[in-house]
């Protein structure tokens, strides 16, 4: 049953009292469970053909990598490629919604140094763009307690959207400091920006920002919402500041481990 209530006053301005209205919502939860089963279950089963078809990729890409002299085959291997690691993306965010909306999201939480996982991450970014220069600046040796893939997953997030909506930049820049009893995480870009009103959109599920996305950027508006969800499971904070045409600062803080 979901309950709503207002206060009502008399004409003359003075407090009478409440009105409440309960409705019965056991219908619209059930096609909510309905949903989600589904998005759950077509994407468990998406994932298997396609982590078959990438084990195949992988093989051939492997057999035929010093056949140079074929460039349509190495064109056409290194596409497929590309397009099932996106498909995987979608497949497993896809899967993460379905855990969190039926509370199945689990965190492996352990005591570790943010340092090291956000260079990794860094690594493993820097290697998909040669444009971006991404710059990380540290305080001193930051430890949380957390789940490392998750945080890995949220790092990953900025870091490949900063890289997406900065196409005239050349640098990015990530910073890892402490205030007080927490540990701040910054991923700034210098490219679109994002307008004032549109800024606490953008973790909601599938919201994407209106008018430009469609043509020139890809994606499902997936990887923030699941972003906000995996920070919130911590109990931590996330948020973006941005200019329009300046670029956007998206940034989490944990509580800092000793
Ligand atoms: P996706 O990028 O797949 O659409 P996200 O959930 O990661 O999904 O992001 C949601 C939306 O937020 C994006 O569609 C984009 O409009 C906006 N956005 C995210 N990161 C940035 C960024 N660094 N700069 C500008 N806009 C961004």
């Amino acid at each position: 049953v979901a309950a709503t209530g207002k206060p009502y006053y008399t004409f003359e301005g003075k407090f009478a009292g409440y009105v409440g209205s309960c409705t019965d919502i056991t219908l619209r939860k059930e096609s909510e469970e309905m949903k989600n089963e589904f998005i759950g279950m077509a994407s468990h089963e998406l994932k298997t053909p396609i982590t078959s078809i990438k084990a195949y990729v992988q093989l051939l890409i492997s057999m035929y990598k010093n056949d140079t002299d074929d460039e349509f085959l190495q064109k056409s291997l290194t596409t497929v490629n590309k397009q099932i690691n996106k498909l995987t993306r979608l497949i497993t965010d896809l899967l993460d919604i379905s855990k969190i909306e039926s509370g199945r999201l689990s965190l492996n939480k352990e005591v570790f140094v943010l340092n090291e996982l956000l260079r990794e991450t860094i690594d493993e970014v820097q290697h998909t763009t040669t444009q971006h220069d991404i710059v990380f600046t540290e305080e001193s040796e930051l430890k949380v307690n957390a789940d490392r893939d998750r945080l890995a997953q949220v790092i990953t997030n900025f870091l490949t959207n900063a890289v997406k909506y900065s196409p005239g930049a050349d640098r990015i820049d990530v910073h890892l400091g402490r205030v007080d009893n927490e540990v701040i995480v910054t991923v700034r870009d210098y490219g679109i920006g994002i307008n004032e009103d549109e800024q606490y959109k953008v973790f909601n599920r599938f919201y994407r920002v209106e008018g430009r996305n469609e043509q020139t950027f890809s994606g499902f508006g997936i990887g923030l919402y699941v972003a906000s969800e995996i920070i919130r499971r911590h109990e931590g904070r996330i948020w973006v500041s941005s200019e329009k045409k300046s670029g956007s600062a998206f940034c989490f803080a944990l509580q800092a481990a000793n």
